[in-house]
């Protein structure tokens, strides 16, 4: 692919693992459910785009959890083995895969759209930044290339 087709990079601290996006990117959802937060060590930000999309550019690092915690089916979270950052949540079979906002590089051009899982939040923070609540999940939609589209 050319260089001019590239929406967005990204990585992990130690730089074991870096990506391109080659296409659209949506906008950030903030996941409180458990096991988010968990993996993230609080609330979860995450972008998404088709998985095509997704060029793996840097590999040393990356590590796939298979996450059978999650309530949707054959979910695997990837992260960096070195360093310890939280990359991927990798539905697969799905057209999409979501991206750990806090590791693209800035300027990301995204805005943050909504909460999902309220109902897994944790107590000791609250949410009122107005934005759109959902008590359990959000699907997007599979065509949704709103944000950021080169
Ligand atoms: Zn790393
Ligand atoms: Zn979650």
């Amino acid at each position: 692919m050319e260089r001019a087709d590239i929406r967005a990079t990204g990585g992990c601290l130690c730089g074991a693992v870096r990506y391109e996006v080659h296409g659209g990117l949506m906008p950030v959802i903030n996941c409180h459910c458990s096991k988010c937060r968990r993996f993230h060590g609080h609330v979860g930000a995450y972008t998404a785009t088709r998985r095509e999309n997704l060029i793996l550019v840097k590999t040393s690092g990356l590590k796939w959890y298979r996450s059978i915690q999650d309530e949707t089916p054959d979910v695997h979270r990837g992260f960096c083995q070195e360093c310890g950052s939280s990359l991927f949540w990798d539905p697969r079979g799905k057209q999409n895969i979501s991206i750990a906002a806090g590791s693209i590089d800035p300027p990301t051009n995204l805005l943050t759209e909504r909460h999902v899982w309220l109902a897994q939040k944790s107590d000791y923070y609250t949410v009122s930044d107005g934005l759109l609540q959902h008590f359990e999940g959000f699907a997007r939609a599979d065509n949704e290339h709103r944000e950021g589209q080169p």
